[in-house]
Protein backbone atom coordinates (compact mmCIF):
# COMPACT_ATOMS: atom_id res chain seq x y z
CA UNK A 1 0.00 0.00 0.00
CA UNK A 2 2.88 2.23 0.95
CA UNK A 3 4.57 2.15 -2.23
CA UNK A 4 1.37 3.41 -4.32
CA UNK A 5 1.45 7.01 -2.23
CA UNK A 6 2.23 9.80 -4.29
CA UNK A 7 5.40 11.87 -3.22
CA UNK A 8 5.84 15.85 -3.43
CA UNK A 9 8.18 18.75 -2.18
CA UNK A 10 6.52 21.52 -0.07
CA UNK A 11 8.63 24.71 -0.06
CA UNK A 12 6.73 27.45 2.10
CA UNK A 13 9.10 30.80 1.71
CA UNK A 14 8.01 33.47 4.71
CA UNK A 15 9.76 36.84 5.57
CA UNK A 16 12.18 35.29 7.72
CA UNK A 17 12.35 31.50 7.55
CA UNK A 18 11.84 28.40 4.45
CA UNK A 19 10.40 25.67 5.54
CA UNK A 20 10.46 22.80 3.09
CA UNK A 21 9.32 19.56 3.69
CA UNK A 22 8.49 15.59 2.15
CA UNK A 23 4.83 14.78 2.03
CA UNK A 24 3.14 11.99 0.70
CA UNK A 25 -0.40 12.93 -0.51
CA UNK A 26 -1.84 11.83 2.82
CA UNK A 27 -0.92 15.08 4.22
CA UNK A 28 1.75 12.59 6.15
CA UNK A 29 4.57 15.27 6.55
CA UNK A 30 7.93 12.84 6.24
CA UNK A 31 10.75 14.90 6.73
CA UNK A 32 11.06 18.93 7.15
CA UNK A 33 13.58 21.40 7.67
CA UNK A 34 14.58 25.14 7.94
CA UNK A 35 16.56 27.58 6.46
CA UNK A 36 16.44 31.40 6.85
CA UNK A 37 14.76 33.71 3.89
CA UNK A 38 17.84 35.79 3.76
CA UNK A 39 15.81 38.19 1.76
CA UNK A 40 18.37 40.99 1.62
CA UNK A 41 21.04 38.79 -0.21
CA UNK A 42 20.55 37.86 -4.17
CA UNK A 43 18.35 35.82 -5.37
CA UNK A 44 20.75 33.19 -7.38
CA UNK A 45 21.99 32.43 -3.81
CA UNK A 46 18.47 31.45 -2.47
CA UNK A 47 17.76 29.10 -5.60
CA UNK A 48 21.24 27.18 -4.88
CA UNK A 49 20.45 27.29 -1.15
CA UNK A 50 16.72 25.76 -1.43
CA UNK A 51 17.88 23.22 -4.75
CA UNK A 52 20.82 22.34 -2.06
CA UNK A 53 18.52 21.74 0.65
CA UNK A 54 15.41 19.97 -1.62
CA UNK A 55 18.03 17.34 -2.85
CA UNK A 56 19.10 16.77 0.63
CA UNK A 57 15.78 15.95 1.86
CA UNK A 58 15.04 13.48 -1.17
CA UNK A 59 18.43 11.68 -0.20
CA UNK A 60 17.05 11.44 3.50
CA UNK A 61 13.89 9.77 2.70
CA UNK A 62 15.35 7.85 -0.38
CA UNK A 63 13.04 8.92 -3.16
CA UNK A 64 14.21 8.75 -6.46
CA UNK A 65 13.58 11.83 -8.84
CA UNK A 66 11.26 9.92 -11.55
CA UNK A 67 8.73 8.92 -7.80
CA UNK A 68 8.46 12.26 -7.36
CA UNK A 69 5.17 13.82 -8.62
CA UNK A 70 6.70 17.61 -8.19
CA UNK A 71 7.68 20.58 -6.10
CA UNK A 72 5.20 23.04 -4.79
CA UNK A 73 6.25 26.45 -3.76
CA UNK A 74 3.90 28.99 -1.68
CA UNK A 75 5.40 32.06 -1.67
CA UNK A 76 4.85 35.63 0.65
CA UNK A 77 2.88 37.31 -2.03
CA UNK A 78 2.30 38.74 -4.10
CA UNK A 79 3.03 36.28 -6.81
CA UNK A 80 1.94 35.15 -9.90
CA UNK A 81 1.14 31.66 -9.69
CA UNK A 82 0.73 31.11 -13.38
CA UNK A 83 3.82 32.70 -14.61
CA UNK A 84 5.96 31.24 -11.65
CA UNK A 85 7.14 34.75 -10.62
CA UNK A 86 7.43 36.62 -7.17
CA UNK A 87 6.42 40.19 -7.16
CA UNK A 88 6.60 41.17 -3.27
CA UNK A 89 9.39 43.98 -2.83
CA UNK A 90 7.70 44.60 0.47
CA UNK A 91 8.99 41.29 2.20
CA UNK A 92 11.36 39.79 -0.56
CA UNK A 93 13.28 43.20 -1.65
CA UNK A 94 15.83 41.35 -3.86
CA UNK A 95 13.72 38.48 -5.37
CA UNK A 96 11.03 41.28 -7.21
CA UNK A 97 10.43 40.18 -10.37
CA UNK A 98 11.81 37.26 -10.20
CA UNK A 99 11.14 33.52 -11.87
CA UNK A 100 11.37 30.81 -9.18
CA UNK A 101 10.29 28.09 -11.12
CA UNK A 102 11.91 28.01 -13.87
CA UNK A 103 15.41 27.74 -12.55
CA UNK A 104 14.95 25.25 -9.85
CA UNK A 105 12.94 23.36 -12.67
CA UNK A 106 16.25 23.48 -14.76
CA UNK A 107 17.81 22.02 -11.32
CA UNK A 108 16.40 19.00 -10.98
CA UNK A 109 17.19 18.98 -14.82
CA UNK A 110 13.95 19.24 -16.14
CA UNK A 111 12.64 16.48 -14.47
CA UNK A 112 10.39 17.59 -11.71
CA UNK A 113 7.57 20.01 -12.04
CA UNK A 114 7.77 22.76 -10.36
CA UNK A 115 4.40 25.12 -9.19
CA UNK A 116 4.01 28.46 -7.30
CA UNK A 117 1.25 29.69 -4.87
CA UNK A 118 0.79 32.78 -2.93
CA UNK A 119 1.11 31.56 0.77
CA UNK A 120 -1.90 32.33 2.05
CA UNK A 121 -3.63 30.10 -0.29
CA UNK A 122 -1.18 27.27 0.09
CA UNK A 123 -2.15 27.20 3.49
CA UNK A 124 -5.94 26.77 2.84
CA UNK A 125 -4.87 23.92 0.70
CA UNK A 126 -3.13 22.40 3.71
CA UNK A 127 -5.86 22.70 5.69
CA UNK A 128 -8.34 21.96 3.02
CA UNK A 129 -6.72 18.74 2.65
CA UNK A 130 -5.52 17.74 6.26
CA UNK A 131 -6.70 19.79 8.36
CA UNK A 132 -10.39 21.61 9.54
CA UNK A 133 -10.99 22.73 6.36
CA UNK A 134 -11.23 19.10 5.27
CA UNK A 135 -14.73 17.72 3.83
CA UNK A 136 -15.55 21.52 3.12
CA UNK A 137 -16.94 23.00 -0.67
CA UNK A 138 -16.28 26.55 0.14
CA UNK A 139 -13.89 28.38 2.61
CA UNK A 140 -12.90 31.73 4.08
CA UNK A 141 -9.28 31.22 5.72
CA UNK A 142 -7.84 34.42 7.57
CA UNK A 143 -4.62 34.20 9.21
CA UNK A 144 -4.00 36.20 11.86
CA UNK A 145 0.03 36.70 12.57
CA UNK A 146 2.44 40.00 11.73
CA UNK A 147 0.11 40.73 8.81
CA UNK A 148 -3.69 39.21 7.88
CA UNK A 149 -4.12 36.54 5.17
CA UNK A 150 -6.88 35.31 3.29
CA UNK A 151 -7.44 33.09 1.24
CA UNK A 152 -10.98 31.66 -0.40
CA UNK A 153 -11.99 28.28 -1.58
CA UNK A 154 -15.20 27.90 -4.26
CA UNK A 155 -15.96 24.34 -4.85
CA UNK A 156 -12.82 23.09 -3.55
CA UNK A 157 -10.83 25.45 -5.65
CA UNK A 158 -8.55 28.22 -4.61
CA UNK A 159 -10.36 31.81 -6.19
CA UNK A 160 -8.39 33.39 -8.25
CA UNK A 161 -8.75 37.10 -9.82
CA UNK A 162 -7.56 38.62 -12.68
CA UNK A 163 -3.98 37.02 -14.49
CA UNK A 164 -4.28 34.29 -11.33
CA UNK A 165 -4.06 36.94 -8.92
CA UNK A 166 -4.56 35.94 -4.91
CA UNK A 167 -7.67 38.99 -3.56
CA UNK A 168 -5.62 40.88 -0.82
CA UNK A 169 -8.37 40.76 1.93
CA UNK A 170 -5.93 42.57 4.21
CA UNK A 171 -6.72 45.20 2.36
CA UNK A 172 -10.58 45.56 2.30
CA UNK A 173 -11.01 48.86 4.03
CA UNK A 174 -12.71 48.74 7.75
CA UNK A 175 -12.24 52.27 9.19
CA UNK A 176 -12.48 55.43 7.04
CA UNK A 177 -10.01 57.54 9.30
CA UNK A 178 -7.96 54.85 10.14
CA UNK A 179 -4.44 54.49 10.34
CA UNK A 180 -1.77 55.07 7.46
CA UNK A 181 -1.45 51.46 5.60
CA UNK A 182 1.80 50.54 3.91
CA UNK A 183 -0.07 50.12 0.50
CA UNK A 184 -0.86 53.77 0.42
CA UNK A 185 -4.48 53.63 1.85
CA UNK A 186 -5.76 54.76 5.63
CA UNK A 187 -8.00 52.16 7.49
CA UNK A 188 -7.38 48.54 5.41
CA UNK A 189 -8.37 45.80 7.81
CA UNK A 190 -4.14 44.86 8.32
CA UNK A 191 -3.31 48.49 9.40
CA UNK A 192 -5.57 47.53 12.86
CA UNK A 193 -5.74 43.95 13.77
CA UNK A 194 -2.75 42.71 12.33
CA UNK A 195 0.31 42.42 14.74
CA UNK A 196 2.32 44.52 13.52
CA UNK A 197 -0.24 47.46 13.30
CA UNK A 198 -1.47 46.05 17.17
CA UNK A 199 2.18 46.96 18.39
CA UNK A 200 2.68 50.14 16.55
CA UNK A 201 -0.22 51.44 18.09
CA UNK A 202 0.61 49.66 21.49
CA UNK A 203 4.46 51.21 21.81
CA UNK A 204 2.77 54.33 22.19
CA UNK A 205 1.16 53.40 25.02
CA UNK A 206 4.76 51.34 26.51
CA UNK A 207 3.67 47.95 24.83
CA UNK A 208 6.36 46.05 23.59
CA UNK A 209 4.50 44.03 21.28
CA UNK A 210 0.95 42.30 20.86
CA UNK A 211 1.65 39.88 22.88
CA UNK A 212 2.29 42.12 26.05
CA UNK A 213 -1.02 43.99 24.55
CA UNK A 214 -3.19 40.66 24.74
CA UNK A 215 -1.75 39.88 28.39
CA UNK A 216 -2.76 42.98 29.71
CA UNK A 217 -5.96 42.92 28.28
CA UNK A 218 -7.05 38.98 29.69
CA UNK A 219 -5.78 40.51 33.30
CA UNK A 220 -8.66 43.16 32.93
CA UNK A 221 -6.22 45.69 33.16
CA UNK A 222 -8.42 48.36 31.14
CA UNK A 223 -6.32 51.18 30.26
CA UNK A 224 -3.80 50.90 26.37
CA UNK A 225 -4.59 47.08 26.13
CA UNK A 226 -7.91 47.40 26.68
CA UNK A 227 -8.77 50.23 24.09
CA UNK A 228 -5.98 48.28 21.14
CA UNK A 229 -8.28 45.01 21.27
CA UNK A 230 -11.83 46.85 21.35
CA UNK A 231 -10.09 48.64 18.11
CA UNK A 232 -8.78 45.26 17.08
CA UNK A 233 -11.86 43.33 17.36
CA UNK A 234 -13.98 45.92 16.26
CA UNK A 235 -11.63 45.61 12.70
CA UNK A 236 -12.59 42.27 12.72
CA UNK A 237 -16.41 42.58 13.49
CA UNK A 238 -16.31 44.94 10.62
CA UNK A 239 -14.49 42.21 8.42
CA UNK A 240 -16.60 39.47 9.27
CA UNK A 241 -19.67 41.06 8.16
CA UNK A 242 -18.29 41.98 4.78
CA UNK A 243 -16.77 38.54 4.04
CA UNK A 244 -20.25 36.91 5.19
CA UNK A 245 -22.60 38.61 2.62
CA UNK A 246 -19.73 38.69 0.14
CA UNK A 247 -18.42 34.55 0.47
CA UNK A 248 -21.46 32.92 2.34
CA UNK A 249 -18.58 30.41 3.30
CA UNK A 250 -19.68 26.64 4.58
CA UNK A 251 -16.81 27.38 7.16
CA UNK A 252 -14.36 30.38 8.35
CA UNK A 253 -11.34 28.86 9.54
CA UNK A 254 -9.28 31.43 11.81
CA UNK A 255 -5.15 30.52 11.94
CA UNK A 256 -1.89 32.24 12.24
CA UNK A 257 0.17 32.23 15.34
CA UNK A 258 -2.29 35.41 17.34
CA UNK A 259 -5.49 34.56 15.36
CA UNK A 260 -4.78 30.69 17.09
CA UNK A 261 -4.08 31.95 20.15
CA UNK A 262 -6.73 33.86 20.59
CA UNK A 263 -9.02 32.07 18.36
CA UNK A 264 -12.44 32.36 21.31
CA UNK A 265 -12.33 36.35 21.12
CA UNK A 266 -11.56 36.53 17.17
CA UNK A 267 -14.49 33.82 16.79
CA UNK A 268 -17.19 35.87 18.92
CA UNK A 269 -16.84 38.07 16.30
CA UNK A 270 -17.97 36.03 13.36
CA UNK A 271 -20.54 34.53 15.30
CA UNK A 272 -22.07 37.81 16.50
CA UNK A 273 -21.89 38.53 12.88
CA UNK A 274 -23.40 35.70 11.90
CA UNK A 275 -26.26 36.40 14.23
CA UNK A 276 -26.52 39.93 13.51
CA UNK A 277 -26.96 39.05 9.71
CA UNK A 278 -30.45 38.63 8.21
CA UNK A 279 -29.05 38.05 5.11
CA UNK A 280 -26.99 34.79 6.00
CA UNK A 281 -28.30 31.60 6.97
CA UNK A 282 -27.96 32.21 10.94
CA UNK A 283 -27.23 28.26 11.26
CA UNK A 284 -24.67 25.82 9.39
CA UNK A 285 -21.63 28.72 8.92
CA UNK A 286 -18.90 26.88 10.99
CA UNK A 287 -16.23 29.39 12.53
CA UNK A 288 -13.09 26.64 13.26
CA UNK A 289 -9.46 26.90 14.63
CA UNK A 290 -6.92 25.93 12.04
CA UNK A 291 -4.97 22.29 12.98
CA UNK A 292 -1.84 22.17 11.22
CA UNK A 293 -0.67 25.31 12.83
CA UNK A 294 2.68 26.63 10.92
CA UNK A 295 3.07 23.17 8.99
CA UNK A 296 -0.29 24.41 7.00
CA UNK A 297 1.74 26.17 4.29
CA UNK A 298 4.54 23.56 3.66
CA UNK A 299 2.20 20.91 3.29
CA UNK A 300 -0.58 22.64 1.57
CA UNK A 301 2.43 23.80 -1.19
CA UNK A 302 3.28 19.76 -0.97
CA UNK A 303 -0.11 19.38 -2.85
CA UNK A 304 0.37 21.82 -5.87
CA UNK A 305 1.59 18.81 -7.87
CA UNK A 306 -1.61 16.64 -7.27
CA UNK A 307 -4.25 19.98 -7.42
CA UNK A 308 -2.61 21.86 -11.11
CA UNK A 309 -2.89 17.93 -12.29
CA UNK A 310 -6.58 17.83 -12.72
ZN1 LIG B 1 -3.80 48.48 2.87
Amino acid sequence: MGENKQKSIGVDIGGTKIAIAAVENDGKLLFSTEIPTEADKKFDTAISRISDTIERLINQVGWVTSDISGIGIGCAGPVNPIEGTINNPYTLPEWDNCNIVIPIYERFNRQIPVFLENDADAALMGEWYAGSAKGFNTVLMLTFGTGIGGSVLVNGKIYRGISGEHPEYGHIPVETEGPECYCGRSGCFEAIASGAAMTTAGQKECFADSREIFESYRQHCGGGAKKIIERTLHAISTAAWTFLHTFMPESIIIGGGIGEQHFDLFAKCFQKAIKEATMVPSDGIKILKAQMGNKAGVVGAAYLPWERDH
